[in-house]
Formats: C-alpha cells, structure tokens, sequence
C-alpha cells in the first residue's frame, strides 16, 4: 500500500542519516530531527495522518507526536509499521 515514491524517498532518508532518525516526531512545534519550526498548517497535515510529511528543512519524515506517546501506542503504531520497527524504536527512545 506505500507509494513506491515515497518508499524511494523513504530508502534514500534511511542511507543518509545512518543513525536510523529518518522518522522523528514534531516537538514543541519543531522538528524533532534538526529542531526547526514546524508551521501550524504543516502539524495539521501531520496530525491527521493522510500523507506523509517531511520536514522542510532536514527532509526527515515528521510523525505526530500523539503517534509516539499514544497509551493505546501498539494500536497506533501499526498505522506506520511499514516503517521498520527497529528505527522507529530508536525514535521513541527520545521521549
Ligand atoms: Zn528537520
């Protein structure tokens, strides 16, 4: 079901930041991969989960930060779980 642009798109974040931050949530209204500011019309977008959005600066792809701090968190993160979990680990550990 991934669109095989982004899953491109997607490959090339991963090979070029090796440290497996290609996804990264937006915090205190920035990115939370390079910290630079998220515009409100963007955290919309991002927050309801009809496209993926990457960071206009960095390129990372921007997750809401509900998607990462869910209670009901397994539920939610099956909405993503194209993205490999190992990664997305990593990711979380930040909060
Ligand atoms: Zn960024």
């Amino acid at each position: 079901m991934v669109d095989e642009r982004l899953l491109k798109a997607f490959e090339a974040l991963r090979k070029r930041y090796g440290n497996g931050l290609a996804i990264v949530t937006v915090t205190r209204n920035a990115c939370g991969g390079c910290f630079n500011a998220v515009p409100p019309q963007m955290q919309i977008e991002i927050s309801q989960k009809k496209e993926i959005i990457a960071c206009e600066n960095c390129g990372r792809v921007l997750i809401a930060d509900d998607l990462a701090t869910s209670v009901d968190k397994k539920e939610r993160i099956s909405d993503i779980e194209d993205f490999p979990r190992r990664k997305m680990k990593r990711t979380f550990e930040f909060d």
